[in-house]
């Protein structure tokens, strides 16, 4: 008898988590090689993009969500995708949350750490740079009424979006930033478009810079690839659950 209670105690408290639908984003692909930089072994140097470190941490990431999430990828190979098509998906699949996955560049070679972003209107001259290397496949007018999409979906997502990267941050910050030597930058705001596309709750992370090629020598090994999924994964995890005590919607 105390078996079968303790049994039905625990499908209780994991079915609250179950039942969200995460949807991971691989940033750039195919066509599309996002930045681009160089690691080096012993004296020779080998050239690294974004598309695919972005991949490689994106695969790691989905392996540990599917164990308590349903759990979607835009891209699970390298193909060219539109930040369109990365939205339609979320609806198609009807994400809860959506966590776009990217490296960052610098013409500053010396420049490192690792970033959160959540969607946001703002007016950061260095933030603004990043996302013109994100934002690139939306010009003129496309991009004009997206603005106003932007606007109605910062309203309802905002609050729900800057909890989830905090959450996120904290725990890259507890299981990277020391571990790897790697620089903090921070919780940011940003207007990305992918984001306010997904129209949910919504990141994007840089992992790291490409442009330096210390940084890259360490996100290109599996041991931080890992490391770093697990703490995306855990963020996501806590986030959740506290979600779950206060509101069960994340809208
Ligand atoms: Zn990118």
């Amino acid at each position: 008898m105390m078996r079968l209670i303790v049994a039905f105690i625990f499908i209780l408290s994991v079915s609250d988590i179950f039942g969200y639908t995460i949807l991971i984003d691989p940033g750039h692909g195919g066509e599309d090689h996002g930045a681009s930089g160089y690691y080096k072994k012993g004296k020779k140097r080998y050239s690294i993009k974004e598309k695919d470190l972005a991949l490689g941490i994106a695969l790691r990431l989905k392996e540990k969500l599917s164990k308590n999430y349903s759990t979607y990828l835009t891209r699970s190979i390298d193909r060219t995708l539109t930040l369109a098509n990365r939205a339609e998906i979320a609806d198609k699949v009807k994400a809860d949350l959506f966590i776009s996955i990217h490296i960052n560049a610098s013409k500053k070679k010396s420049s490192n750490g690792f970033e959160t972003y959540y969607l946001d209107n703002h007016d950061d001259a260095a933030v603004k740079k990043v996302e013109e290397v994100e934002n690139k496949d939306l010009k003129g007018e496309a991009l004009i009424i997206d603005k106003i999409l932007t606007d109605l979906v910062i309203d309802r997502t905002v609050t729900s979006s800057k909890g989830l990267a905090k959450s996120i941050h904290g725990q890259i910050r507890k299981k990277i930033k020391r571990k790897y030597r790697m620089v903090d930058r921070g919780v940011k705001p940003g207007l990305f478009y992918v984001l306010a596309l997904a129209k949910r709750p919504a990141i994007l992370l840089e992992a790291g810079f490409i442009s330096n090629y210390r940084e890259v020598g360490k996100m290109r090994t599996k041991k931080f690839q890992e490391a770093y999924a697990t703490a995306v994964a855990d963020g996501i995890h806590l986030y959740l659950k506290d979600k779950i005590k206060k509101k069960p919607s994340l809208f």
